[in-house]
């Protein structure tokens, strides 16, 4: 079934699975998904690749990144957004044990995961891999699932598997989740800096991407140094390295969480702790995403 005109969505209102038992998150427990929100959210799937073609179209003019009055009409586009979709960015050892809360909760008669090809790379026609990395729960999986466009449903295992895939490529996974709510939680991303949209405007508004519930530590004395290793400055997308006098600093007010830095430390002069100030624990508790349930 396809849902590309009104006559589609008027067969979606009718017959379709709005009436069904939909899951979705709440706080460390779940709850059951309303056919409001999940009519809300299903609309948002149809427009969300029109949204960003002219959100990647904003983003393409000099006029809007490189003055002063772009910029500011950039961050007043990002600011009234505010209950668009913003993503808590994880480990991929966070997002694994999302994925095996969610997977103890059985399934109802919708899906609980399911992958498929990366909405910003569909919308903007730009292709690189690893594609098939939009990876929706919950509700949000019933949704793309029966929107019938590339999405296959997958179990726990092969979900982690494909977090660890796009870990090793250098992808941020982000959990997002609309209406600044938890309960609106529907999709883990695995964002890159070149095509990803939501990404890019993080990079020119600050919004979008929120700090996750882990931060990195260094241990100086373990880093190999910049002529034999580097590579944590090219892993982390952030910025949060610098060379300072020949030697890597980091700058841990500009780390996010991702962890990507972590797995590639020759030297294993890195590691991720709890972060002191998680502002999100209403959203994704960090007690989901660090084991602690
Ligand atoms: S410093 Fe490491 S964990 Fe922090 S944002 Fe950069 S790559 Fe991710
Ligand atoms: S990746 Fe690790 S060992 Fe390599 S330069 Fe960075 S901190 Fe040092």
């Amino acid at each position: 079934m396809r849902f590309d005109n009104a006559t589609n969505l008027a067969t979606f209102l009718t017959t379709s699975h709005l009436f069904s038992e939909h899951i979705g998150l709440n706080g460390k427990k779940f709850r059951k998904v309303g056919p409001v929100q999940y009519a809300i959210h299903w609309l948002y799937g149809i427009s969300e690749p029109l949204i960003l073609r002219v959100v990647d179209y904003l983003l393409s003019k000099k006029v809007m990144t490189e003055t002063p009055f772009g910029k500011w009409v950039l961050k007043g586009i990002a600011a009234t957004s505010y209950y668009f979709p913003h993503g808590i960015i994880a480990t991929t050892p966070a997002v694994e044990r999302l994925v095996d809360f969610i997977i103890e909760k059985e399934g109802p008669k919708g899906a609980i995961i399911a992958v498929g090809p990366c909405v910003c790379q569909r919308a903007l026609n730009q292709w690189k891999e690893p594609c098939k990395k939009d990876m929706t729960v919950l509700y949000g999986a019933d949704i793309y699932h029966h929107l019938n466009i590339g999405y296959d449903l997958i179990s726990g295992e092969q979900a982690k598997e494909r977090l660890r895939e796009c870990h090793d490529a250098g992808l941020v996974h982000a959990i997002e989740f609309c209406m600044q709510s938890g309960k609106w939680v529907f999709v883990v991303c695995n964002c890159d800096t070149e095509i990803c949209v939501p990404t890019r405007v993080f990079f020119h508004t600050g919004k979008f991407l929120y700090k996750g519930p882990e931060i990195v530590s260094n241990d100086p004395l373990k880093c190999m140094g910049i002529e034999k290793c580097g590579k944590c400055l090219t892993r982390c997308v952030f910025g949060a390295y610098q060379v300072v006098d020949g030697s890597i600093r980091v700058k841990k007010e500009k780390c996010m969480g991702c962890g990507l830095c972590v797995s590639t430390c020759a030297g294993k002069a890195r590691t991720m702790i709890k972060r002191q100030h998680y502002p999100h624990e209403h959203q994704v508790p960090s007690e989901i995403l660090l084991g602690k349930v």
